[in-house]
């Protein structure tokens, strides 16, 4: 049987393009039973290799700008010129399942997250060295066809958005993957473990 009352926590996890959150998180995942991953919505197209309703849920503008207007999100966000956003439908599936849910989304959209539920867990996950976040963002796949002015535009971002670190509950330097990983799961169980 599904014990609800462990449920309902959100955990946030953030920081800049290229930090590693989709590494660290898919790693995490892997040994913390319980935790539910949100699908965002997004308008931007999909990447190779990426499907609809597992990676994102990807809409044109003119149904993401509709469900603002239904106040079907619970935050969205403009980021790099494509809509993205946490649908409420997510968080209640995951209450639904009797999960835990985890955001991966930036910067700006996890502070949104807090303003309006003051028990989500925000961690942030900062890259050892700006030089280090270049040669990662560079690196990722899709990276190679990203021109020199979004590249540019990422990293002048990244370095407003080292300055929120500040504001996170929790900061996990993604120096070694294993460990950051480790790091990051250690968190979440941590806190599940309280709540329980
Ligand atoms: P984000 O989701 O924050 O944009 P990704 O998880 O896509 O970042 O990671 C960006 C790139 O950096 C990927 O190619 C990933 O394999 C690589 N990466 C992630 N963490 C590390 C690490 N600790 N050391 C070296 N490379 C890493
Ligand atoms: P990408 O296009 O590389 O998948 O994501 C670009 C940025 O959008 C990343 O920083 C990612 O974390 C962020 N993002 C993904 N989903 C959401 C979301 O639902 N809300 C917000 N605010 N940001 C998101």
């Amino acid at each position: 049987m599904i014990d609800k009352s462990m449920a309902g926590r959100i955990f946030v996890v953030s920081g800049p393009s290229g930090a590693g959150k989709d590494t660290l998180i898919e790693r995490a995942l892997a040994f913390v039973p319980g935790v539910y991953r949100s699908i965002s919505a997004t308008t931007r197209a999909p990447r190779e290799g990426e499907e609809d309703g597992r990676d994102y849920y990807f809409m044109p503008e003119g149904r993401f700008k509709d469900l603002i207007k239904k106040e079907r999100f619970l935050e969205w966000q403009e980021v790099y010129g494509n809509y993205y956003g946490t649908l409420k439908a997510e968080v209640e599936e995951a209450e639904r399942m009797g999960k835990d849910i985890l955001l991966g989304i930036d910067v700006k959209g996890a502070l949104e997250v807090k303003s309006k539920r003051k028990d989500a867990l925000l961690i942030f996950i900062l890259p050892p060295s700006l030089e280090e976040l270049k040669s990662r963002l560079a690196g990722r796949s899709g990276g190679e066809g990203m021109s020199e002015k979004d590249f540019s535009t990422r990293i002048a971002a990244a370095e407003e958005e080292i300055k929120e670190g500040k504001n996170f509950d929790v900061v996990i330097v993604n120096d070694e993957i294993e460990r950051a990983a480790l790091e990051l799961g250690s968190v979440l169980k941590g806190e599940r473990e309280q709540v329980r």
